[in-house]
């Protein structure tokens, strides 16, 4: 059992990782460590790139009227389909950047 400190009571044990001073890396759970803390927070960009990575798929804006949209990374045009804009990738950038 690990031991957690006063001010990590308030987070769940999933939200916390251990520091393994053999390996000096992070580790979700502890042996052998000497620090704590809380994961740092995934932010909306890695959460894209985990979509487009397992999926092929981009989250990307319309150049137009800026509406959010998903398109295949093969796709060579895109149509908004709120706008009806047509155009390349290069168009559409990515919603997180
Ligand atoms: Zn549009």
């Amino acid at each position: 059992m690990c031991t957690i400190t006063k001010d990590m009571k308030h987070f769940k044990s999933n939200e916390l990782e251990y520091f393994n001073t053999s390996t000096e890396k992070w580790y979700d759970l502890g042996d052998g460590t000497t620090k704590i803390r809380v994961k740092p927070r995934e932010t909306q960009l890695d959460l894209q790139i985990e979509v487009a990575r397992k999926t092929s798929i981009n989250i990307v804006t319309c150049g137009d009227c800026g509406s959010t949209l998903l398109h295949r990374q093969a796709d060579e045009t895109i149509t908004c389909p709120d706008c009806g804009f047509s155009s390349e990738p290069c168009d559409f950038p990515d919603l997180n950047y």
